[in-house]
């Protein structure tokens, strides 16, 4: 981008304008990289360049409906492995060539896209799981294995991951690291901070490096830290060690109604100010009740609860939940629902299917603030966001003592693709207006990438400096992943 874009909107016009030509330039560096790395390894058909040119940001989806390709790699790297990505790095660092790194692509944010072209790594063939430690619990997999592929193995075994985003299927373990994922059942496992207990990353110079392995050290700063949610800005995870947990013996879950937003944030910032641990708290309010119950005429907001692990353990936290439930107004209706929900947990077909269309536009914003202002912030969100969707939908569902996360969901249908394709910028620089105004974090998980791209630094305010400077000690050349978190 030549200049600094102030909205989503200017920024992305300006790409478009900017954009590559549909028959690019064989890049001068192309031969030097095939001698490199081996014919086998680099890919620079159509198939492969396409594939990698959208992930499943929906303002992505209306650029393939309308044949845009603002964003295209000039050719995709296979990885396959620590030495064969340090090789590369150091060579892209030294000729100044651009690297994104690639996981399963499911970033729906823009994470993934090659705002300057060049080199894609897709890290998906990078997927055998190491080792397995039942005494300590941890497992220790290559970083482009699939979610749902390495909790199926440690199910067979005995165990899980306890991270369940719903992209589980989709996504690769170091996509998790490189977005700071979270999965459903976060409120009791935590994020993928939490559960990544260290990993192995080559930094752009090329060197390998493994963070400390432990239960916990105090040893200098967390390390681990660095690269989680670096987006690949900082380097590429070749591995990483996770905890993993042996199957629950036992579950309770249940619905509960409740007659307002207030109530029910209420309920939950008291279950987790008790200290319970619930595997499952979802809140919704009325509009999204409706689709949660899957009954059009439901008419209230409801809350899915579920309590895991020992039975004593889980019936008594469960019985604690219903009481501050009830003293909040909540109304048991059974477990049914919950088990529906369960069941459908991974379907993202009402927002897949809508994208599709001609015209059809839908998004998912999830921010994140303390108890004293969600309330304030969903009700902004909303009211800012109704004029842009025949639905503006919202939900609460990773629950903490001090706050919790928000998602609005918007559905909705426009004259044609371009047209939603503008009406989706302006709702996310609608929406991360509001949140800065309101203090709030402008992304709990789905990461910044390009939506985000114009509010990482006001976001970040006066800490941005030191992402600033880390990229520049550890990327001097600035060829990962150009143009996200807010560094160009
Ligand atoms: C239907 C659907 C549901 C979703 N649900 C959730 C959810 O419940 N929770 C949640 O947190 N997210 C969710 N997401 C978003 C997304 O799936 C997650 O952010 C996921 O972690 C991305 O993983 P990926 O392998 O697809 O990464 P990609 O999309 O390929 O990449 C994401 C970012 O990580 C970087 N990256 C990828 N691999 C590496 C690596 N090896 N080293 C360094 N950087 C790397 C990329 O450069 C990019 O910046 C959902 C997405 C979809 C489509």
């Amino acid at each position: 981008m030549n200049k600094k874009a102030r909205t989503l909107s200017e920024y992305v016009n300006q790409a478009h304008a900017e954009a590559a030509p549909a028959e690019p330039a064989t890049p001068s560096w192309l031969p030097e990289l095939r001698a490199l790395l081996g014919e086998k390894a680099l890919d620079t058909g159509q198939d492969a360049v396409e594939a990698h040119s959208y992930d499943v940001w929906p303002v992505a989806a209306k650029w393939r409906n309308q044949g845009k390709r603002p964003f295209a790699p000039d050719v995709v790297v296979t990885a396959t492995g620590a030495e064969q990505i340090s090789t590369l790095l150091r060579w892209a660092t030294e000729r100044g060539v651009p690297v994104t790194p690639w996981g399963g692509g499911s970033s729906v944010t823009g994470q993934p896209l090659p705002t300057r072209g060049g080199i894609v790594l897709d890290t998906t063939r990078m997927n055998r799981v190491i080792a397995l430690d039942p005494e300590s619990l941890l497992v220790k997999v290559q970083a482009g294995a699939n979610g749902l592929l390495l909790e199926k193995e440690l199910n067979v075994r005995g165990y899980t991951l306890n991270n369940s985003p719903q992209s589980l299927d989709r996504s690769t373990i170091g996509g998790w690291v490189g977005t700071r994922e979270m999965g459903q059942f976060s409120s009791r496992y935590g994020g993928i901070e939490d559960l990544a207990v260290s990993y192995t990353v080559v930094l752009p110079t090329g060197e390998i490096v493994e963070t400390l392995d432990g239960p916990r050290a105090s040893v200098g700063p967390d390390l681990r830290q660095l690269f989680m949610g670096a987006e690949g800005t900082l380097g590429v995870v070749t591995d990483v060690t996770l905890r993993i947990f042996r199957l629950p013996p036992f579950r309770l879950m249940e619905a509960l109604t409740f007659d307002g937003v207030e109530a029910g944030l209420q309920a939950m910032r008291e279950i987790m100010q008790a200290g319970l641990r619930p595997f499952l708290v979802r809140f919704y309010d009325r509009d999204e009740a409706r689709h949660a119950m899957q009954d059009p005429a439901f008419e209230q907001c409801v809350m899915f609860l579920g309590f895991e692990g020992v039975e004593g353990v889980a019936r008594a936290e469960y019985e604690v939940a219903m009481d501050l439930c009830s003293k909040a107004g909540g109304s048991p209706i059974g477990a049914a629902p919950v088990e529906a929900w369960m069941a459908r947990r991974y379907d993202f077909s009402t927002v897949e299917n809508l994208l599709a269309e001609p015209g059809g536009l839908a998004e998912t914003i999830e921010v994140a603030h303390f108890w004293d202002r969600i309330f304030d912030t969903y009700q902004e969100l909303k009211k800012a966001l109704d004029p842009f969707a025949d639905e503006v939908l919202g939900h609460f569902s990773h629950v903490y003592a001090h706050g919790t996360s928000l998602y609005i969901i918007l559905l909705g249908r426009a004259a044609d693709d371009a047209r939603a394709e503008q009406i989706l910028l302006e709702v996310w620089d609608t929406a991360m207006t509001i949140c800065l105004k309101q203090g709030a974090v402008i992304s709990h998980h789905h990461g910044a990438g390009l939506a985000r791209q114009p509010y990482v630094d006001d976001a970040l305010g006066s800490s941005h400096i030191v992402l600033r400077r880390i990229k520049e000690a550890l990327d001097p050349a600035g060829i990962m992943n150009p143009g996200k978190l807010g560094l160009e």
